[in-house]
């Protein structure tokens, strides 16, 4: 999030991005300007509330996103399992036909 305040030197419209820095080099005076603390306080705490975002995505992940794609996988195989059973017993049943027209 980008944040403009002035130079105290000059009055020129500084831009802030963030980040760790504190200082800011003016454009337009080349002086060293310390940003307002209000404005890197304000991008701390964004990033500190975007990392424990971060943190309790991947606990949601883990805890509940794994759990549930493992259950959908044993449900997609439990089917796939079942149907496979089902065309072995409709294959078992005809066998004997099958075996008697091959053997003539
Ligand atoms: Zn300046």
């Amino acid at each position: 999030m980008t944040q403009s305040f002035n130079c105290p030197s000059c009055g020129g419209t500084l831009e802030y991005a963030g980040g760790t820095e504190h200082t800011i080099n003016c454009s337009y005076c080349g002086s060293m300007i310390a940003v307002p603390e209000e404005l890197w306080r304000d991008a701390e705490n964004a990033k500190t509330i975007n990392k424990w975002t971060r943190y309790i995505f991947l606990f949601f992940a883990i805890t509940v996103g794994v759990p549930v794609c493992v259950g959908v996988l044993g449900t997609i195989l439990g089917i796939l399992a079942t149907l496979l059973g089902i065309g072995g017993t409709i294959f078992a049943a005809f066998l004997p036909f099958i075996i008697r027209i091959f053997s003539k």
